[in-house]
């Protein structure tokens, strides 16, 4: 068990793929925040995605990561041997009326969403299936008609009584408290048609059962924090505090693409290059 000072640090990657730079630079980071403080460093396997995860990714994923030199706390949480911690988180929120189901499928939200869209880019959805009646509800659940599972953003909002903030550190350590609009992803869908659960459900249940104090992650992920400050407020979770470091950006400032930036670590690794190299290119 950590002493209550201690820090708990996370390096989160989903197994869809090699690890390149922009991975690197996260892991390192929070490795090396973790060993500087004293704190722990966790590693966890985010492959609740049945279609795009694969076990070999993972395998990779570790491999590479122990060739950096880094080592991480065991057992490794694994999502997708966790499907019942975010069904407890589920029936939480259901409780509080907060959930409907939507049978729409994407062109159907797409169709409708007047162009809005949220900070992934993915149209707004336009809230149809929360205006369904009760009775077509339960008929439509009962005739077997998959269906994933909303958010109810105005009541949601509304139940976490607004000033909601989180404390985001810079790269040089200094902390600023960051007022959070989880507005901006609209009725985001938190149990999906096919996986019983979403990213966003799936990795604020982990932070807090994990214990993680401290969440470094790319910057990417900043707009992310605005629904997952919602989601531990209604879950009755502690908030982390949060950091997201810049981005490796191709020579053209666009986000890690086809270049030797992007190339996968196996791959540098193959060609010759040291773990002190990658630190290097990716910045640290
Ligand atoms: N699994 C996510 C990714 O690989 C990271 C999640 C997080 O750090 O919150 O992009």
């Amino acid at each position: 068990m950590p002493t209550p000072a201690q820090q708990v640090f996370r390096f989160a990657p989903s197994p869809n793929g090699y690890l390149h730079l922009g991975h690197a630079r996260c892991a390192l980071l929070n490795h090396d925040l973790a060993q500087a403080s004293g704190g722990r460093f966790l590693l966890r396997i985010e492959d609740i995605d049945p279609l795009r995860s694969k076990p070999e990714f993972a395998a990779a994923i570790m491999d590479d990561l122990a060739w950096l030199g880094l080592r991480w706390q065991t057992p490794v949480r694994i999502q997708s041997r966790n499907m019942a911690d975010y069904a407890a988180a589920l029936t939480r929120l259901d409780a509080q009326g907060l959930l409907y189901p939507c049978f729409c499928s994407r062109g159907d939200s797409a169709r409708s969403a007047a162009g809005r869209r949220d900070p992934d880019g993915s149209p707004l959805y336009p809230g149809t299936c929360r205006r369904l009646a009760p009775g077509e509800r339960a008929a439509r659940i009962a005739a077997g008609e998959p269906h994933a599972r909303r958010i109810n953003m105005a009541k949601a909002a509304a139940h976490a009584q607004g000033g909601l903030v989180w404390s985001e550190a810079s790269a040089d350590s200094t902390a600023r408290t960051v007022a959070a609009d989880p507005a901006l992803w609209g009725d985001a869908v938190l149990a999906r048609k096919d996986v019983p659960a979403s990213y966003h459900l799936a990795v604020v249940v982990d932070d807090a059962l994990q214990g993680v104090t401290d969440v470094v992650r790319g910057a990417d992920l900043a707009p992310a924090t605005h629904l997952h400050r919602l989601l531990q407020a209604l879950l009755g979770l502690p908030a982390p505090r949060y950091r997201h470091h810049a981005l490796i950006l191709d020579g053209d400032g666009a986000k890690l693409a086809k270049s030797r930036l992007s190339k996968p670590l196996r791959q540098l690794r193959a060609e010759g290059l040291a773990p002190d190299d990658i630190r290097r290119l990716a910045g640290l």
